[in-house]
Formats: structure tokens, sequence, C-alpha cells
């Protein structure tokens, strides 16, 4: 699948998981399920994209204001969902803090479907492309998996995980249990 059209569906998807949390009434009501789904999606969404498209393809989308402002918007995203995962669903503050987490991976998918994947549309043909689409889904799908794996095995970092920079190896985890430490 071509990469782009795959990241465009990943937008829509977490879109949608996000605005089922903050479109419950109360906030954020549901399951746990639904509530980490969407939290590990994030997560998994904003790692593919910094390791295929704003590391693996630097040289062909050059470094402009554009595409460091959505290297930025990543780390708030992923700082955004920390928060998020850090806070009781009855707290106050909750609704708000959800609210203004898919109102950032709103404006993230936005500068990326305007700005910087027009950019890597122009600079990378149909064939590498598709390779870099099939190259995303196995990543996002091993990244949604081996998030399942921390609720067994906190320690154990992904395989994508250990490969990234190390400023990408801040996962989005589940916190400890109380009492586990
Ligand atoms: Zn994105």
């Amino acid at each position: 699948m071509d990469a782009l059209d795959l990241l465009e569906q990943q937008h829509r998807d977490v879109c949608a998981l996000l605005s089922r949390l903050v479109e419950a009434s109360p906030v954020g009501a549901g399951s746990d399920e639904a509530f980490y789904a969407a939290l590990r999606a994030v997560e998994a969404h904003v790692r593919v994209e910094e390791a295929y498209v704003y590391i693996a393809c630097a040289s062909r989308l050059g470094d402009d204001a554009s595409v460091r402002e959505a290297r930025e918007e990543h780390t708030r995203i992923l700082d955004a969902a920390r928060v998020a995962l850090a806070m009781s669903r009855t707290a106050p503050q909750f609704a708000a803090v959800i609210a203004a987490l898919r109102e950032r991976f709103e404006k993230h998918a936005d500068v990326e479907e305007d700005v910087v994947f027009p950019k890597l549309k122009r600079s990378l043909t149909d064939e590498e492309l598709d390779v870099l689409g099939e190259e995303i889904e196995r990543s996002y799908n091993r990244l949604l998996a081996g998030a399942d794996e921390t609720r067994t095995s906190k320690t154990r970092p992904s395989e994508d995980a250990s490969r990234a920079e190390p400023h990408m190896r801040r996962g989005v985890r589940r916190p400890a249990p109380r009492g586990a430490i």
C-alpha cells in the first residue's frame, strides 16, 4: 500500500478513536480497552512516522521550518498522551486533557497532509512509496502488539524502540499498577 495513503488512513483511525473518548458521556467513559487502544494507536503512529518518514526520508524532506514544526508536534503529542495515561479518567481535568490531545492530533494530521506528505510524494517514486508503506504497516502492527506485551512485561522494549533514535525510546507506557513498585 502507498505509504501516504496508509498514514492518512492511520490519521483517520486515530482521530476516530480519540473522538470516541471525547464524545463519550462522561468523557473517557467506556472500557479500559478502548482507552488504551486509542493511546497505543497515537504512539504507534507517531513512532512509525518518526522512523520511516522523518528519519528514513530526511534527505528527501529537507530541513525546513514546516518539517521541524511537524517533528516538534510529535513530541508534544507523545507528551500529551503520557499526561492522559497518568491521569485518572474520573479526574476533573481529564476531559480537557483528552480533548486537547485530539485537537493536537488533528492539527498534526492537517499539517502533514497539507505540507509534509506532498513533499514526499514529489520526491519518492510510486515503487518507493509502496515499499515504504509495507515497512510502515509491519512496524505499526508490531508496535501495537508490542504495547500489548508491556501489560505483562513492563521492562522489555519493543524491537522497534531499540532501533529507534534515543529520543524515541521513551514510549507511552501504561502506568504501573498501584503498589507494583
Ligand atoms: Zn501523522
